[in-house]
Parts: structure tokens; sequence; C-alpha cells
């Protein structure tokens, strides 16, 4: 699903992000990508989804060559894949469904259609109430359960999340983690970037260390 080879990232500033990386994971896989704040975990996520180009090495991401010069295949990445992210990014002034539904529109489906995924999907994610509701009004973490709806509608067979929990209570991450053990279980590969150590411990899933832009293996 994913290989890195000697993949390097350094930043116009001359900051070196990511040193030589090599890496694999295999669809299906739940990996946890951690190491200290800084350790390189979102530049390697946004290489990922072609928000940042490697300086060196080469990159695959569900059989699609991304270290090329031209990012034409960006549209079709993008399609396989699910991003959430530690702050929601959701469109503020809209209702749950809405800002599901976009997501939805822009890959072309009818009306109809939108309306029976928003709301299945919102069945998965246990927010079928709230469909109506502006995002403002849901708490954190349904604000991230929606994010991961979104994420999700298309039936990506990736999903990257860059500290998903990172703003979110005990109870609240044990809810997002939930769903996505319930993903993972349905065959989705799941790449969870996070610096908390405590949460690692608590799941059985393989984790990938960085440190200072390399990978490093053992404890966190
Ligand atoms: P993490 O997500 O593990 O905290 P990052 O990938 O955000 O790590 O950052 C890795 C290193 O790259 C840090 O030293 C950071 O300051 C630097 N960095 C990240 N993004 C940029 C950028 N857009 N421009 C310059 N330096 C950056
Ligand atoms: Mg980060």
């Amino acid at each position: 699903m994913i290989q890195l080879t000697h993949v390097s990232k350094t930043y116009p500033s001359q900051i070196s992000a990511l040193s030589d990386v090599n890496l694999e994971i295999s669809a299906g896989e739940f990996a946890f990508l951690t190491g200290p704040s800084g350790s390189g975990k979102t530049t390697l996520l946004r290489i990922l989804y072609c928000a940042e180009k490697p300086t060196s090495g080469e990159v695959i991401v569900n059989g699609i060559r991304i270290t090329q010069k031209d990012f034409r295949k960006i549209y079709q990445l993008r399609r396989t894949m699910g991003i959430v992210f530690q702050d929601f990014k959701l469109l503020r002034d809209r209702t749950v469904g809405e800002n599901i539904a976009f997501a939805l529109e822009v890959t072309g489906h009818s009306s109809k259609e939108v309306r029976k995924k928003v709301s299945e999907i919102l069945n998965r994610v246990g927010l079928q109430a709230r469909e109506e509701d502006s995002v403002l009004s849901l708490s954190a973490g349904e604000q991230q359960r929606v994010a991961i709806a979104r994420a999700l509608v298309n039936d990506p067979p990736l999903l990257l999340a860059d500290e998903p929990t990172g703003n979110l209570d005990d109870s609240m991450t044990g809810e997002v983690m939930q769903i996505l053990a319930h993903l993972h279980h349905r065959g989705t590969t799941v790449v969870f970037a996070t610096h908390d150590t405590d949460l690692i411990l608590r799941y059985p899933y393989r984790v990938i260390h960085l440190r200072s832009g390399r990978r490093v293996e053992g404890s966190p």
C-alpha cells in the first residue's frame, strides 16, 4: 500500500525534516507513526498525500509512484485516501450533513446517492441524529467523528490521520479509536501519526518510530 525508499525532505530553510526513510506498510495494516514533536511525522504524511514533494527518494502509494515531477496524479491518488487532521478542518458555518455531502458532490454523485451515503456514514460514526445540526453545536469528539465520516464517505482503502486525537479528551479519544479499529477490521489501511505514547501503548498495532527525521527502532 505504501512504500518509501530512501526518502529525504529538506525544506527551503535547510531544515532536514526526513533523512533516508525506508518504510513499507501493507494493505490492511494499522500503523502508528510516532516520535516527539518535530520528528517529521506531519512531513511524512504530507508527502503521502502530495502536499509536499520529497527532496529525494521514491514514494509509492496505492501502486501510484508520486515522486515524479508532474503532479497530475495527485487527484487520482487523493481519491484513494481519506485524510483526518487534529483540527478537524470542517466547514464551520455548515451542517454535519452538508460537510459530508460536499465530499461526495466533488466526486460527482447524484443527490439521491448523496443523501443515502450521508445517512449511512453518519450511522457508522454514531451521529445519525445530528445530520441537520451545525457542526459548531457539536463537541470536539463529535466534530472529529464528522471529519472521519467525511474522510470515509468515498470508501478509500487508505486513511491518513495526523494527530487526530490531539484535541480530544480520553473518552472522546476512545470513541475515535473505536471507529478506527472497526475500520481496520473492515480492511482499510490506517496510518495514524501521534506523539502520544500512552495512547499507542493501549493498542496492539504496529509502531513506526521517527526521531529527528530518521526511522529508529524500539520503544517510544
Ligand atoms: P512532527 O509532525 O513530527 O512534529 P514536522 O514534520 O511537522 O514534525 O516537522 C519536522 C521538521 O520540519 C521540524 O523541524 C519542523 O520545524 C520542520 N518543518 C515542518 N514544516 C515546515 C515547513 N513548511 N517549512 C520549514 N520547515 C518545516
Ligand atoms: Mg505534526
